[in-house]
């Protein structure tokens, strides 16, 4: 045994100035650097007191239905002939999907701070809806921001929002969805930076935030990695999670950074590698400042955010969350890609043979992982399933009924 004290890596980044190596750190206008500083010294203090940390613990267990459970895809293991495949079930996770973790979690911080609103921007709705919870969860009134275009595109989670009380502030300038949304977002919370908190929807932004979603996150890791050994007595061969901003995939990899175990982030390939047509910024991207932190993204011709897409439109962000941009460079995580029509063909492969209909979000970490189990028979993956499909059975249906016809 070495007598070298050795300090797990997600203990070590990101550095007090929040740099992942040479990822992430604070690239925002000197009044929100203000502001950002006060939340990081309020997180560092709040989140270590007993009585946050029990509440926290309280919520999860008997409002979010935490631990969510870890199952084993029996039939569709033995469909591939490959490996062996199970889920880490964050589509079990109240409100549908792994969002809620982070956002009870900054919630909970906004009630000890005394704060009297929560703003936030979304683009699908998907976070608006998690943060619309938390805020009816702790009685503190949540402003969504969104673009018109994606109010006119997600109506159901507009619809969600309002009914669990938050206020929806369509963002009418510029192209008119997510950037233009967190630029609003922005401007609102700087009228009035006491009262209120910006809550983040990934491991994005400027330092705090990608630290403080991991750590919200972590939980799903914890939990998996304690369940899988205690399912099948050792730990999986490989971990598999989507990557948009990065959330889910930081919460699970998190729980395996210190062993042996391959970690793969799966990032939206679209309609194929030409420029517009995805949103693999680690794949195909560079480095670059954007939202106020430093990491890999898809650029434009001037250097701008590049136009992103993907039919997951919770993955279709031009950048990506910085620890996901360090791990990468290091080597500890594994970049691979599934395009959309892989997602599809695995959102009906689950349907179908484990009743499972996942988000067409977590339907990429599953398309990889039927890849990645064909290529290694007698090896054990394990998947987070981020959240459940309702939310895209309509869009499915519409677009890609003829996959409904195949067998699976
Ligand atoms: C938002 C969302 C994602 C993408 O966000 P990350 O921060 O990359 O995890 C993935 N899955 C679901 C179900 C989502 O709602």
């Amino acid at each position: 045994m070495s007598t070298k004290p050795s300090i797990p890596l997600h203990r070590q980044v990101p550095d007090e100035r929040g740099f992942f190596g040479k990822f992430g750190g604070s690239f925002i206008p000197p009044e929100l650097q203000a502001q950002m500083d006060e939340i990081n010294a309020a997180y560092q203090r709040v989140s270590r007191s007993a009585d946050y940390i029990a509440e926290l613990r309280r919520i999860r267990r008997d409002y979010q239905g935490r631990p969510t459970p870890v199952s084993y895809c029996g039939r569709l293991s033995d469909k591939i002939g490959g490996a062996r495949i199970y889920l880490k079930r964050e589509d079990l996770n109240h409100s549908g999907a792994h969002k809620l973790n982070h956002c009870m979690g900054e919630a909970l911080l906004a009630k000890y701070l005394g704060k009297k609103k929560l703003i936030a921007e979304t683009g699908a709705g998907q976070h608006g809806v998690a943060l619309a919870t938390a805020g009816a969860y702790f009685g503190i009134p949540v402003e969504i921001h969104m673009g018109e275009v994606d109010i006119a595109k997600e109506h159901p989670n507009v619809v969600r929002m309002r009914i669990l009380g938050a206020t929806v502030v369509p963002v009418s300038f510029g192209a008119r969805t997510l950037k233009e949304a967190v630029d609003s977002a922005f401007q609102s919370y700087l009228k009035d930076p006491v009262n209120s908190i910006y809550c983040i929807g990934s491991v994005v932004g400027p330092h705090p935030f990608p630290l403080m979603v991991r750590e919200f996150q972590r939980v799903v890791g914890i939990e998996a990695r304690e369940q899988f050994v205690g399912m099948t007595g050792g730990l999986p061969d490989s971990v598999v999670a989507c990557v948009g901003g990065g959330s889910n995939a930081m919460g699970i990899f998190s729980g395996f950074l210190d062993d042996p175990v391959e970690l793969h982030g799966v990032e939206p390939l679209g309609r194929g590698a030409a420029p517009g047509d995805h949103a693999a910024s680690l794949s195909h991207g560079s480095e670059g400042v954007m939202h106020g932190f430093n990491s890999i993204m898809l650029k434009d011709g001037k250097g701008e955010p590049a136009a992103v897409y993907s039919v997951a439109s919770g993955l279709d962000y031009p950048s990506v969350g910085p620890e996901h941009a360090y791990l990468n460079s290091i080597g500890r995580t594994v970049v691979g890609t599934a395009t959309d029509e892989e997602a599809i063909r695995a959102f009906f492969q689950l349907s179908r043979l484990e009743g499972i209909i996942p988000a067409l979000e977590s339907a990429h970490a599953v398309a990889y992982a039927v890849k990645l189990a064909r290529q290694r028979p007698a090896r054990s993956i394990l998947v987070n399933l981020s959240g459940r499909g309702d939310k895209d059975i309509d869009f499915v249906m519409e677009k890609y009924a003829r996959y409904a016809e195949l067998e699976y």
